[in-house]
């Protein structure tokens, strides 16, 4: 229906935003407009381009963000109707724009895998687009460099697959580090259980809440890019170590999908998989929807499953909210931020462990 697009529209675009923060940038204004299909040249019609360009003016805007990916030529298109040093760039740059301030703010070898997925991401989203860029300066040239772009072209090809190569290799000097790492700790015999779920939907506040451990955790995008385990400690003797992944999300770009697998890896490891969802939020179906398409490719089917709704100190009918999960299977009320509901959430995860392969009690010391 209409009225559902746009919203979904405007979810995507809010959502945008929100990265747009975390990369650091100042939010002034977003807009959209239906065609039938992107325009080729400028992917937005002439008077979208026009209006645009006006409030870069008033402004003063820096940047421009879309949300789909744009090809090269429509970028170029759209800095040159903008002018002046107007930025042009879409989802996908933005969030290996991400990445790379993420990536570069931690120095612990647990993220130098990630590092190393985004220089492969980043190299692998340029690999086409460098192409394109000769053949475009060519036909500017009227053809007079032509064969020297087309060499041009091969260098930097060339230039690039070898940085591919190294860097798959050394990604997979760290595969094999970090499972060794692994099982020494499976030696110990404590169940790992790893928290999932769309960003922002609340797990590095679960985990903090839980361990007291010094998590990141901002009303921001991609708060957690690394793995963090913490062990939580039961008042029975118990325990079980509990695992923050990378948070999942929406229309990932596909030069990414590949390194969000990869750093998912050790979630196939796991004895139970949490799914924190942001209940308050208006996409929450869908949200759950996308970890579970993710989930499902990670096949990890037959490891248990609890799902956490929190946030629901912020919905407006919690009651209801919590007959609806009492109603369907193997789902606890939390709220993160306050604290309800963190012991059943506790004594729940304990229940799901009995049920697993391995029994509860070989875990105690
Ligand atoms: P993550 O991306 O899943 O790790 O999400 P975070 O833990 O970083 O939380 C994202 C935002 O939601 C932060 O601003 C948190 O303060 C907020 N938040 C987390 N849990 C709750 C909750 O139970 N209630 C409310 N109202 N806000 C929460």
């Amino acid at each position: 229906g209409e009225t559902s697009d746009s919203f979904a529209i405007e979810e995507s675009l809010k959502e945008l935003a929100q990265l747009a923060d975390t990369a650091g940038l100042m939010v002034v204004g977003s807009t959209y407009q239906k065609l039938a299909s992107p325009n080729p040249r400028t992917y937005i019609g002439s008077g979208k381009v026009a209006e645009i360009k006006s409030a870069i003016r008033a402004f003063e805007v820096e940047t421009v963000i879309f949300d789909d990916e744009l090809s090269p030529g429509q970028l170029r298109n759209l800095e040159k109707a903008f002018g002046g040093d107007v930025r042009v760039c879409d989802r996908t740059a933005l969030i290996l724009d991400i990445f790379n301030q993420r990536a570069a703010t931690h120095e612990a070898a647990l993220q130098a895998s990630l590092r190393l997925f985004v220089a492969l991401a980043q190299m692998e989203y340029q690999l086409p687009r460098l192409t394109k860029m000769w053949t475009h300066l060519e036909r500017q040239a009227g053809g007079k460099v032509k064969g020297m772009g087309e060499k041009q072209i091969e260098v930097d090809k060339r230039i690039l697959r070898t940085q591919i190569g190294v860097l798959k290799k050394e990604l997979e000097s760290v595969r094999k580090h970090r499972k060794q790492y692994r099982n020494r700790r499976f030696s110990v015999p404590v169940p790992v259980v790893s928290l999932v779920g769309y960003t922002n939907a609340g797990k590095s506040t679960l985990l903090n809440q839980l361990t007291g451990a010094n998590v990141l955790s901002e009303d921001r995008l991609f708060a957690t890019l690394d793995p963090t385990t913490r062990r939580v400690q039961m008042k029975n003797g118990s325990e079980f170590l509990l695992t923050d992944t990378v948070g999942f999300i929406q229309k990932l770009p596909t030069t990414l999908v590949a390194a969000f697998r990869a750093t998912l890896e050790e979630i196939s490891e796991s004895s139970l998989l949490v799914h924190v969802v942001d209940i308050s939020h208006p996409l929450a179906e869908q949200q759950i929807d996308a970890v579970e398409k993710v989930l499902a490719e990670l096949a990890v089917s037959e490891i248990p499953k609890l799902m956490v709704w929190n946030k629901v100190d912020k919905v407006t009918d919690p009651e209801k909210i919590k007959l609806e999960a009492e109603r369907r299977e193997d789902i606890v009320c939390i709220s993160a931020l306050t604290g309800e509901g963190l012991l059943e959430f506790c004594n729940a995860v304990q229940e799901k462990l009995k049920d697993s392969m391995v029994p509860v009690e070989a875990f105690v010391p």
